[in-house]
This record gives C-alpha cells, structure tokens and sequence, in this order.
C-alpha cells in the first residue's frame, strides 16, 4: 500500500479530516513508513523502501521532484561537483542511460536528471506533490510515528523518514520597507517557473555566496544596471567548466564498478585521492606549483596534493595570496571564472 491509497481521505472535506481518530473502529491509515522531500535523497528512500517490500506514503510541498533543483531555478544555477559523480550509482542500468553534457551542468540538466530517474522507476505515482508536513510526533503508546499534513491528514508509521535536505527553506531577510517595495523582488531559493526579465531593469543582488556568484554575471548581461551588496567576499576560483567528450564519458561509464567503490570509500563520496602531505612540507616553488596547477584544473583538486589548504593557517593565508595574485594577473571578471 502506498501513498495514493490516502487519495480516499483527501476526498472527505476537511472538517472531518481534522477531526481523525485514531479508533478501533476507523484506525488511522498506516505505513511502514512515511518520507517526506523529493530531492535526491527522498527518490532514493522511495526506491528502496519498495524493494523491500515495505509500504510508504510520500509527501512533498513542490509541485514535481528535484528538491534543491526543483526549487533554485535561478539564472546560471549549477552544480559544483563533476557531474559524472554528482548522480546515482544504485543502477547502474541507470548510470549507462545517462549521459551529462558538461563537467558542472546547469539546474535544468539536473532537474531533468531526477525526472528521467522519477520515471524510470516510476516514483512519481506514490509521491503526494503540493502537500507540506508540519508535524511528527513519535506516540509511545502506539509505538509509532504520528504524521500530519497541511491538508489535516494524519497518519501513522513505524518509520519517519525526513530528506527534507538542508537547503530546501529560504531565508527571506528582515528587510525594512521590502512589504512596500514596489519593484519585484525574488529570493534565488525559491525562483519563480517563468523566465524573470530583466532587460532595461536596474537590479541589485544582494549576497556573493555561492547563488549570487552564479546568477550576478548572467543577470548583469541583461540587466540595464546591476549594483552587488556584498557584506563578505568570498574567495572564488574558475570552475573550469566544459562541455564533456564522448570518449570520457564511456570511460566513466566503463569504470562504473571501480568509480563507485572509491566513491564509497571516499570522505565527501568524491573518487579523489586525497593528498596525506602538508604543504608545508613541500618547498615553496612546488607548493606555488600546485596552486596554479589547482587554479588551472579547478579548486576540488587542490586537495590531492596537500591536505591542509583549508585548515593550516600559514597555508590558507599563503593560497589567499597566490589566489590574489593569480585573480589580478589574469584577465578574467567574474563572468568568465563562473562561465
Ligand atoms: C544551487 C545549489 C547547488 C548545489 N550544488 C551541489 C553540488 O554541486 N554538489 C553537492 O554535493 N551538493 C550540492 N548542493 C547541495 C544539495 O542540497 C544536495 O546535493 C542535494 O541535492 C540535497 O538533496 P536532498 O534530497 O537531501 O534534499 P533537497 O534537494 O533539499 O530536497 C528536500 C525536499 O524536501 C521538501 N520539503 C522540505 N520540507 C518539507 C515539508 N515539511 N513537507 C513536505 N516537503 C518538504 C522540499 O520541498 C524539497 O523538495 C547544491 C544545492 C544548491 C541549492
């Protein structure tokens, strides 16, 4: 039994579905368990729940799957993990009928990723969209979990499992005057379907995190004028992006097996040796080396030849300064380090 079979409930008009109890007599609907966000983990759960032959019911506040990627659909969104490891490895039926265009791909790549595995599997049908979870509460007597929705439904399952993710909520700032602002306003978390225009506008993004880093050199190239709040900046270097060949493609493909036991014995699940030397170790032309080299290939590399460049102070400090040096002497604005 799955989700659908609350479909019943939903139908019976919401004065009675706040009034459910839990009787002998009208007990309420009940799984093995109940999973709650769409996003990579949530399909995941779904898939192998049903492999197991357990029940679950599926909720789900967006209107489709995707998660992250269902909701940031801001211009020049992407992801910053190569993209041959930045997916399932479960199937690898799944792995070979795949293919990303580039090393980073954009959100609508990724979206589409999680819809083919959506149907593939055929996930959708046990997956209630537009419906939010606001509680859970473990009842002791019952020994299970008590589940209710924003629809008034309540049901019971032995598991509650939450892949609500950790990015999924927005955090709209408590902005004086923003409930008066007439212009339009959009948070990149939650962005609107339709293409936002932005031509013969004067636009301002406020933030150079990881979002606003992206989406900052796409609007400007529309946008009639483009100011950028930045409180802290950040260090960022080119992602190095490209369009993927064929014959690495098959390659990864090829090495499926291989790829994903290192991925599996990794720290981060990244198939990356790390590097176990200090880069205070090494001298100081080598270590001037490795982060050009690392500049050249893409900052996720730098970890495989030393294994404090985030943490040893004396080497974040010196890495700043080449960064600082290399950023000056290149010829580059942020278009093209995120392009
Ligand atoms: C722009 C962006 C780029 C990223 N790039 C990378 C990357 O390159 N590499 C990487 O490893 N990670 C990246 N991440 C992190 C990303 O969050 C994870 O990789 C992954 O997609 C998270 O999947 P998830 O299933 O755990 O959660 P999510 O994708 O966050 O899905 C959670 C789902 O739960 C739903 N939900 C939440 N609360 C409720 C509720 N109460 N009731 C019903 N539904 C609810 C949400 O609507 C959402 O659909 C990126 C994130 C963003 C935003």
């Amino acid at each position: 039994m799955f989700c659908r079979a609350l479909s019943n409930f939903r139908c019976e008009g919401e004065g009675w579905m706040t009034t459910q109890h839990n009787t002998k007599s009208n007990p309420l609907p009940a799984f093995d368990a109940v999973i709650v966000g769409a996003g990579f983990s949530g399909l995941y759960m779904l898939h192998r729940l049903r492999e197991a032959g357990l029940s679950a019911c599926f909720y789900e506040s967006g209107e489709g799957v995707g998660g992250v990627w269902y909701w940031n659909r801001y211009p020049g969104a992407r992801c910053d993990s190569e993209s041959i490891y930045y997916n399932y490895t479960f199937s690898e039926e799944l792995y070979q009928e795949w293919t990303w265009s580039s090393r980073y791909p954009g959100q609508p790549e990724i979206l589409r990723y999680l819809n083919f595995v959506a149907d593939k599997f055929d996930l959708r049908r046990d997956i209630q969209f537009r419906t939010r979870v606001t509680a859970a509460h473990y009842d002791d007597d019952e020994r299970k979990w008590r589940i209710q929705t924003n629809d008034g439904v309540t049901v019971m399952a032995t598991y509650f499992i939450s892949a609500v993710g950790c990015l999924s909520a927005t955090n709209v700032p408590k902005m004086k005057g923003l409930e008066t602002f007439e212009g339009q306003w959009f948070h990149t978390g939650n962005w609107p379907h339709e293409k936002v225009n932005f031509h013969g506008k004067r636009v301002g993004v406020i933030g150079t995190g990881s979002s606003g880093i992206q989406s900052i050199p796409v609007i400007a190239e529309e946008a009639l004028h483009l100011t950028v709040f930045q409180r802290t900046a950040q260090y960022s270097s080119p992602a190095q992006n490209h369009e993927l060949e064929e014959a690495y493609v098959q390659n990864a493909k090829n090495r499926f097996h291989e790829m994903k036991q290192s991925m599996r014995e990794s720290t981060a699940g990244f198939p990356y040796r790390r590097s176990r030397v200090s880069a205070l170790e090494v001298s100081e032309e080598e270590r001037q080396q490795v982060y050009e080299s690392a500049w050249a290939q893409g900052e996720r590399r730098l970890s495989q030849h030393v294994h404090d460049h985030r943490t040893g102070k004396p080497v974040c400090t010196e890495q700043h300064a080449c960064i600082h040096r290399t950023a000056r002497g290149v010829d580059r604005g942020l278009h093209s380090i995120y392009s």
